[in-house]
């Protein structure tokens, strides 16, 4: 067994406004230079929808992720031989109108524009050339459901359901998706990687684009399914999230999830059992990729799990960190959290509790365990999302987290609380009470368990806490 950290991160569907915070403190300190007008390391996106860039899941038009092909685990695009057919053309990689073509707003002739009768107006200009140009695609074009009656039928996950149905006006539903880089366990970027200047850090996870080592062969670019690493055009080098490496390193927690105004963010470490990847990405059918994921996790309070750590000298902060994991205990103790197309195979680690809005199925006397059938978002679209289209884990996600609304609704609506809700979801009470105080009203250092970099502070409890040698500023 051969232990590894991982940093990841779980975002609560349910509670997601779509208010793309998260996209902008995030795009301010990250992406503001040249060369990386277009990049948006966070963005958020409405579903049903095609996203940025467009159609991003379709992997038969951009062939990134893993395919398993006679029985071995193989690139999508292809191995060496692919890649040096396509040097001088690729033809998987998105376009810059795929994402959108930078623009900007010639602010100062506002200012300075003559007295008129009419109210002066500025014209969208080109970022990239400079010159005025037509909007006709942006980051968030189908923002909202925004356009989706034309874009809706490109959604990839109506697979299995009549996306005409479901895009009619009286059964229209939508949710929103924020999305990162996955810093996956098995990452498509760094094996396509022809120069070795991706990387996966050893002490955390955290994969990297070394600009050093960088040539802007692009094939990175085409290899990650998620369409999360982008090319620089000024600097002719690939630039991708860094999960905010310097702030996790001082205990802090992701700019984006920082600045969550719904608060829908949870950070912190899980341990795996790095033998074992090539198994789990390895799982057949696509379904079972998402349990085999899950079988990787260690348990941290587990006395083999702690004495092999040990050995293989993972700091003790670390290991109680990882104790304290809200990623664990979302993922794999309650089930809640699931995988962004564990079909790709790449083991992503930003997980999604699936969205179980709009609520007034379970407002009336309806069992919750036939509920979550009958709410507005099809389970079949979350699981084409979430489980490789297994319905079944997203249902008892979803059975789950009513019982908590219905649970809590008995006690502070009906004042009777319902102690036969919890074992409806095979739980207790007291694990409902649990699931509420973490998903509804945790504070600050229950959703970020951020151990320090082990060279800046060497005292467990302040790296806990989350702020060594800095201020606590919360
Ligand atoms: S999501 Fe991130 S780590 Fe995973 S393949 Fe894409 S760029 Fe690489
Ligand atoms: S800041 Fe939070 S609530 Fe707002 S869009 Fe981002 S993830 Fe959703």
């Amino acid at each position: 067994m051969k232990i590894k950290v991982q940093m990841s991160m779980v975002l609560n569907l349910d509670k997601c406004i779509g208010c793309h915070t998260c996209s902008i403190p995030c795009k301010n300190v990250w992406t503001t230079r040249e060369g990386a007008e277009y990049m948006w390391f966070n963005n958020v996106e409405t579903k049903p929808g095609i996203g940025y860039p467009r159609e991003w899941e379709n992997q038969s038009k951009h062939k990134g992720g893993w395919v398993m092909d006679g029985g071995q685990l193989r690139l999508t695009a292809g191995g060496r031989l692919q890649k040096v057919a396509r040097v001088f053309h690729n033809p998987d990689l998105p376009v810059i109108d795929d994402y959108y073509e930078p623009w900007d707003y010639d602010y100062a002739s506002l200012i300075t524009a003559p007295h008129k009768n009419h109210q002066p107006s500025i014209r969208p200009k080109s970022q990239l050339t400079g010159e005025p140009m037509q909007i006709k695609w942006g980051p968030n074009w189908d923002d909202d459901l925004a356009g989706v009656c034309e874009t809706g039928a490109r959604d990839v996950n109506f697979s299995g359901l009549d996306h005409a149905i479901y895009l009619s006006f009286k059964q229209v539903f939508m949710f929103y998706l924020p999305r990162l880089c996955e810093h996956c366990l098995n990452p498509a970027c760094v094996a396509s990687c022809p120069s070795g200047a991706m990387y996966k850090r050893d002490e955390d996870g955290i994969v990297l684009v070394d600009q050093e080592r960088c040539r802007g062969w692009r094939y990175c670019v085409s290899g990650c399914p998620y369409k999360k690493v982008y090319f620089n055009w000024r600097t002719h080098r690939s630039e991708k999230c860094i999960f905010c490496y310097p702030r996790l390193e001082a205990g802090l927690t992701t700019l984006c999830a920082h600045s969550c105004v719904g608060r829908i963010r949870y950070v912190g470490v899980v341990l795996y059992d790095a033998d074992r990847i090539h198994e789990a990405a390895s799982a057949t059918p696509d379904k079972d990729v998402y349990p085999a994921h899950l079988d990787l996790f260690l348990d941290p309070s587990d006395p083999e799990t702690i004495a092999a750590a040990a050995n293989q000298r993972i700091p003790e902060h670390v290991m109680a960190a990882a104790r304290r994991s809200p990623i664990y205990t979302l993922a794999k103790t309650w089930q809640l959290a699931l995988p962004l197309h564990p079909e790709f195979r790449t083991l992503p680690m930003v997980w999604y509790i699936p969205p179980l809005s709009p609520v007034e199925a379970l407002a009336g006397n309806e069992d919750i365990r036939t509920a979550v059938d009958n709410l507005r978002i099809p389970v079949k679209y979350l699981a084409n999302l979430l489980t490789a289209g297994n319905e079944e884990p997203v249902r008892l996600a979803l059975k789950r987290l009513a019982a908590v609304r219905a649970y809590m609704r008995s006690v502070r609506v009906e004042k009777k609380p319902d102690d036969t809700i919890a074992a409806s979801v095979g739980l207790d009470t007291a694990t409902l009470l649990k699931m509420y105080d973490l998903l509804a009203i945790a504070k600050l250092e229950d959703r970020f368990v951020v151990p320090t970099a082990t060279h800046l502070d060497k005292n467990p409890l302040h790296t806990i806490k989350g702020c060594a040698g800095f201020p606590d500023y919360r």
